[in-house]
């Protein structure tokens, strides 16, 4: 497989999921977006959810002009600074759908930010709330559910909290 392959293969996974996850959302709750990036999941996600609550975290904002979040809905700043502060204003256990999608080239730091941040996905994931991710998260309060998906084993991540 090429590294286009594989570059292919991994974004369709990630839409496959994001679009399942805008049919299985809960009617009410918080979107968030861990990591802005070039805004491609944001516009991908604020089209299909269209009408909710979405805030974007980044800390180091390139995204394409049209893909900036409104005022109000950009968290500027690292997500270990800015998310304990946005649930201390949105309160613990708002959120129906958070998508994480940090990640670099660089395992060992993806695996210690997955580490770092599964306590605040816990803290801001309501129940019966799903985390999307581009890797598995160790949330004891939430089960596994990417099978239901219908993506590939392994490819993109969903976890459904108890
Ligand atoms: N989902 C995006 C898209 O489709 O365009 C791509 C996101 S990109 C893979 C990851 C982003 O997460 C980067 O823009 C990076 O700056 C951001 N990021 C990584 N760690 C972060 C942190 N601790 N706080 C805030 N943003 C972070």
């Amino acid at each position: 497989m090429t590294r286009l392959d594989s570059a292919i293969r991994r974004l369709t996974a990630q839409r496959d999921v994001l679009d399942w996850a805008s049919r299985e959302i809960a009617p009410s709750g918080l979107v968030l977006e861990l990591g802005l990036g070039n805004g491609r999941t944001y516009d991908h996600l604020r089209t299909r959810l269209a009408g909710r609550e979405i805030f974007a975290f980044e800390r180091c904002l390139a995204a394409h002009p049209d893909c900036i979040p409104p005022d109000g809905r950009l968290i500027f700043g690292d997500i270990f600074e800015t998310l304990p502060i946005f649930i201390e204003k949105h309160g613990e256990h708002s959120a129906a759908l958070v998508h994480a999608d940090i990640g670099s080239g660089d395992e060992e730091l993806n695996r210690a930010l997955a580490r770092d941040l599964s306590p605040l996905i816990e803290r801001v994931l309501q129940p019966g709330g799903l985390l999307i991710a581009d890797r598995a998260f160790d949330l004891p309060s939430c089960r596994d559910i990417s099978a239901q998906t219908g993506v590939l084993k392994n490819r993109y991540f969903v976890h459904r909290r108890e």
